[in-house]
């Protein structure tokens, strides 16, 4: 058991202050912060922090897999950690994006490397085979828009943005208010010609100042959040692309889960993430990077969801909230340490054998393994070999602890 130093990830639309201040870094940072990767993915792996110094979690996974994965993870995953945990600081909008099945992305990575484009081209698609569902929960309030929305009330927004440029496809909506319309309707917006969007975009955007000058309040977080993603990319479709995804809300402790297919991006908010080991992301519009629209319809699924079926189930199971998804590559639950749990050893166990990766977001506690004891605070991680578990836990304040385990 080791103490995990996560990865930084500097994007543009990072946070210069969430990620600082969670770690306990100087604010404001010197670049916006936009991910901490604690994984073993090659791109970027976390490192453990040994007495001989810090090691990759890659170098410790290739020198000891049967120690550190287990049988039962090598078993069905090979030689890799088949999960990656990230903590995600947005002040900006994300991409608008998706991301692959794990037989589209097999396929894919098939056929880029067919096509000779380097693996670290900025125009590749895949970047590895593995499909990449994720599952965000809040750590703050987080908004983010995900899933296509019932088509009903689509039409209902789009009406009520009054915008005369939008009849023809509210029409096309209210014939086929299904997964078919829902795929023609994004089609023809994301494949709209410049000079036509040059003119819709504008005139939706008018729309939006109308409705919420009026004071009308229906709409008002799904028009907001249109108004701020045309002020950023004026022209772009998926301004328009934004108008049909459920406008999600979480507060802390709050999760999402998003399968393959599923178009989202995420608007603000600071959380925790766990998702298969993937760098694979199809983006349709609100960036300045690689967009592949045809690649994106190939892969995007247009069933209407309501927000309620992205929200995972929460079981509690003794001290863990386990946040149920049908993912073999990773498991998440959140343990809570109330005032109950302080000055004693609490029992950890998880229902998966195999390694942990935990995560302290709030207070204070200690885990004990095998092989000894670890202090975490808020912001720190510590990675639990298979040959170290189960894991006992104490607390000398109030703690949250996050902890991401190999799917059932
Ligand atoms: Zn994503």
């Amino acid at each position: 058991m080791e103490l995990l130093r996560g990865a930084l990830r500097t994007y543009a639309w990072g946070s210069r202050t969430a990620i600082a201040e969670f770690t306990g870094r100087p604010v404001p940072a010197a670049h916006p912060e936009a991910e901490l990767w604690f994984g073993a993915h090659p791109g970027d792996p976390a490192w453990l922090e040994t007495p001989e110094g810090e090691v990759s979690l890659l170098t410790a996974l290739t020198d000891d897999p049967e120690g550190q994965l287990g049988p039962a993870s090598r078993a069905r995953f090979g030689n890799t950690l088949p999960f990656l945990v990230k903590v995600l600081a947005a002040d900006e909008p994300l991409s608008l994006q998706a991301h692959p099945s794990a037989a589209q992305a097999l396929e894919g990575f098939a056929r880029e490397e067919r096509l000779g484009i380097p693996v670290n081209s900025p125009v590749r698609n895949y970047r590895d085979t593995s499909h990449k569902p994720e599952l965000l929960v809040a750590l703050a309030p987080f908004e983010a828009l995900a899933g296509f929305r019932q088509a009903s009330r689509t039409t209902e927004l789009l009406r009520a943005l009054n915008v005369s440029d939008l009849d023809p496809f509210i029409d096309l909506l209210n014939d086929q208010s299904d997964a078919d319309g829902l795929r023609a309707l994004f089609t023809t917006w994301i494949t709209a010609p410049q000079p036509d969007l040059d003119v819709l975009v504008p005139a939706v955007i008018d729309g939006a100042i109308q409705y919420i000058s009026s004071g009308a309040t229906e709409f008002a977080a799904e028009v907001k959040t249109l108004l701020e993603l045309g002020e950023r990319y004026p022209g772009d479709a998926g301004v328009l692309a934004a108008l049909l995804l459920n406008r999600i809300t979480l507060a802390p402790c709050e999760a999402i889960f998003l399968p393959a297919g599923n178009l989202h991006t995420y608007l603000r908010g600071f959380a925790v993430e766990v998702m298969a080991n993937s760098d694979n992301v199809l983006r349709g519009g609100l960036t300045p990077k690689h967009v592949d629209v045809p690649e994106l319809l190939r892969v995007l699924d247009f069933t209407p969801t309501a927000e309620a079926q992205l929200r995972p189930l929460i079981r509690r199971d003794g001290l863990e909230r386990i946040y149920d998804t049908p993912t073999a590559e990773f498991a998440l639950a959140l343990l809570v340490l109330d005032t109950d749990h302080l000055g004693h050893e609490v029992d950890a166990a998880s229902s998966h054998d195999g390694p942990q990766i935990l995560l302290c977001t709030e207070g204070a506690l200690t885990v004990h393994g095998k092989s000894g004891s670890l202090t975490l605070e808020r912001g720190a991680a510590a990675w639990v070999g298979a040959d170290d578990g189960p894991i006992r836990l104490s607390a000398q304040r109030p703690a949250k602890l996050f902890r991401a385990t190999v799917g059932l």
